[in-house]
C-alpha cells in the first residue's frame, strides 16, 4: 500500500529554519540506520520515513531553499534589467529629442518642474 506523501516534503522548511520532528511516531525509529546525508547512524526519520539527522535535513533544506531563492532572484533581476534597459533606451530617445529641439520628449514630460 502506497504511503501517502505531501507535496515535496523535502522542500519544506519553516520560516524559523528549524523542523518540527517532535512526533516520535513519525520521526523516531527503534533501530538506527545511516543518515541519508552524512551516513552517520540515526534513529530519526524524515517526513518520508528515511533515516536522517534533523540537523542534516535542516541544512539540506536550507541549502535547497537558498538555491531556489537565488534562482528566483536571478530571474527577477534579469527581468528588472530588461525593463531598466528598455527604460534607459526610452530616456535616451527623449533626451536626444530634447536636445534637438521639439521632439516627442518635450511634450511627454509636462510640469516636472522646479523644486
Ligand atoms: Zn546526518
Amino acid at each position: 500500500m502506497a504511503r501517502q506523501r505531501g507535496p515535496g516534503p523535502d522542500d519544506y522548511l519553516p520560516a524559523s529554519g528549524v523542523l518540527d520532528w517532535t512526533d516520535p511516531k513519525r520521526h523516531w525509529a527503534q533501530r538506527p540506520r545511516p543518515c541519508r546525508f552524512c551516513k552517520g547512524p540515526t534513529c530519526l526519520r524524515d517526513e518520508g520515513g528515511r533515516p536522517s539527522h534533523k540537523t542534516c535535513a535542516e541544512a539540506h533544506r536550507a541549502r535547497k531553499q537558498a538555491h531556489a531563492e537565488q534562482a528566483y532572484e536571478q530571474r527577477a533581476r534579469r527581468a528588472d534589467q530588461r525593463e531598466l534597459d528598455a527604460h534607459t533606451r526610452q530616456e535616451r530617445i527623449d533626451e536626444d529629442a530634447d536636445r534637438s529641439g521639439r521632439g516627442p520628449g518635450a511634450r511627454r514630460r509636462p510640469g516636472r518642474g522646479r523644486l
